[in-house]
């Protein structure tokens, strides 16, 4: 963003703050209540449902029409950088999963620093370019680049690996971050949206969980196709029941917030189960580190996110300072979006070793 829209941006709130304080006695009519209508309010002025986090005092939208919530996205309010951090997100993996379909393994492999976790020798047409090892990958298979190479630790796969499992968990992640984003902007409209446009929220993070799960598991048990049931269908039928949870009127209410966390949490532990399984069976696979190591790194982030969310970290300590920039939920917004990147990274790593190993 450059410095003139910058300071034209930062510039707007106050400007309508001081026009509601001190100028409206030159207005007339319908463009008084308009103007009165797109003014940014405090935390103390909010109607009582959206009143959630009392340590960003100011900048608010409140019961605004859909139209100017709509445009709100390029003026600065509290909720600008919520908005644009999973818009951001939106773009991509949209990108990404554009990349795949149209195989440009240059764009899907660019956040890929370290992918190969094969013995490859020097004389195999494999090339040592991870992003050419990689177009074997994402052009499915390509049997003229692959030749058997007397004493090379790989086995020639039989029947193309198949991209499914990866355009799900990317579909659920388009799906959660377009929807959080879609809520952050509208939510202001009236409660009635702001109530469903949250069940809506919570049903992207449920399906971001589940798609989560699909890449791993499909390519994991590729081979042990009664596992790939058990686990995915456990994680499909576990999410669908808190995704009904979350829509059903009275399970959504503040009396079964904690049932609603149990069932967030479970979906989240429920990868301890084929997590021990697959590093029990893959022990001596050559692509266990650098997994462990992207899906590490997702933990991490996600934990650390989690913490941000709970904590209301740094607001709570200087209330009404991070108002429009760097308060917690924006900080959990880029950290799930650093999470996702993470465990498609993995997802890219099981993908080629089952291009390469097949049942
Ligand atoms: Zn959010």
């Amino acid at each position: 963003m450059d410095s003139t829209l910058d300071s034209r941006l930062v510039s707007q709130p106050v400007e309508m703050k001081n026009r509601k304080r001190g100028d409206d006695d030159d207005d007339h009519g319908s463009n008084k209540a308009k103007r009165r209508s797109i003014a940014l309010v405090s935390y103390k002025e909010l109607p009582e449902y959206m009143k959630d986090n009392e340590f960003i005092l100011d900048y608010y939208r409140a019961n605004w029409s859909l139209k100017e919530a709509l445009f709100s996205i390029f003026r600065w309010h509290n909720e600008t950088l919520n908005v644009w951090t999973h818009l951001l997100g939106f773009v991509l993996f949209f990108g990404l999963t554009m990349a795949n379909f149209m195989k440009v393994p240059q764009v899907s492999n660019l956040i890929i620093f370290f992918v190969r976790c094969f013995p490859i020798s020097g004389d195999t047409n494999v090339s040592h370019d991870s992003r050419d090892l990689f177009l074997g990958t994402t052009n499915v298979i390509d049997l003229k680049r692959i030749t058997p190479t007397p004493g090379l630790d790989i086995a020639l796969p039989v029947t193309p690996v198949t991209l499914w499992p990866l355009y799900v968990f990317l579909g659920g992640s388009m799906f959660c971050l377009l929807s959080s984003s879609i809520c952050h902007l509208f939510s202001c409209h009236s409660h009635h949206l702001n109530l469903t446009l949250l069940r809506i929220d919570y049903t992207g993070i449920a399906t971001m969980i589940i798609t989560s799960y699909f890449p791993p598991i499909y390519y994991i048990f590729q081979c042990d196709r009664q596992w790939q049931l058990v686990y995915l269908g456990g994680i499909t039928a576990l999410g669908l029941f808190t995704i009904v949870t979350l829509l059903s009127p009275t399970l959504s209410t503040g009396k079964y917030r904690a049932f609603r966390a149990l069932l967030f949490s479970l979906m989240g532990l429920f990868g301890i189960a084929p997590g021990i399984h697959s590093a029990i069976v893959n022990w001596s696979n050559p692509c266990r580190n650098i997994t462990l190591a992207y899906e590490s790194a997702m933990a991490i982030f996600y934990l650390t996110g989690a913490m941000f969310y709970v904590s209301r970290i740094p607001e709570k300590l200087k209330p009404g300072w991070f108002d429009l920039a760097g308060h917690s939920h924006q900080i959990f917004h880029i950290l799930v979006v650093m999470g996702a990147l993470a465990h498609y990274g993995a997802s890219l790593v099981f993908l080629e070793w089952r291009d390469r190993h097949s049942c």
